[in-house]
């Protein structure tokens, strides 16, 4: 997607703190972080929101959210973090490219 934040982001035209790349995904520190850590997983390919996602994103998804857990590790998140997934605008999306954010390292505030 041309006008897509986060496909710049994966394509290198725009700056961003990486901490993890493979064939299909990319994290990267949070430009606007909401706690200590602030961590943003998101697949290569553009995918516009959770809504967008079919069964054939099933793995894909799958392993997205098992990145969490490692990377909350390799972050020091030992006493726990919040993923979110924000969809569409009354979901507080605001970049339609889909991402699980992972955050933590203070005293998170309970929502649920
Ligand atoms: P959403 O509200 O869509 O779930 O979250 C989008 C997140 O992307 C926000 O937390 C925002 O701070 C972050 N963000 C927006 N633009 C950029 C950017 O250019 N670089 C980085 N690293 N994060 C961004």
């Amino acid at each position: 997607m041309n006008d897509c934040i986060f496909c710049k982001i994966v394509a290198g035209q725009l700056p961003s703190k990486q901490v993890f790349e493979n064939d299909e995904l990319l994290v990267f520190h949070d430009i606007h972080p909401a706690a200590p850590v602030h961590l943003l997983i998101i697949p290569k390919v553009h995918i516009a929101s959770l809504v967008e996602c079919k069964a054939q994103h099933e793995g894909l998804l799958g392993r997205m959210l098992l990145l969490a857990p490692r990377l909350a590790r390799e972050h020091g998140l030992n006493d726990g973090f919040r993923t979110s997934i924000n969809t569409g605008r009354g979901g507080g999306q605001e970049v339609f490219h889909l991402h699980i954010h992972v955050f933590g390292g203070g005293k998170m505030p309970h929502l649920i």
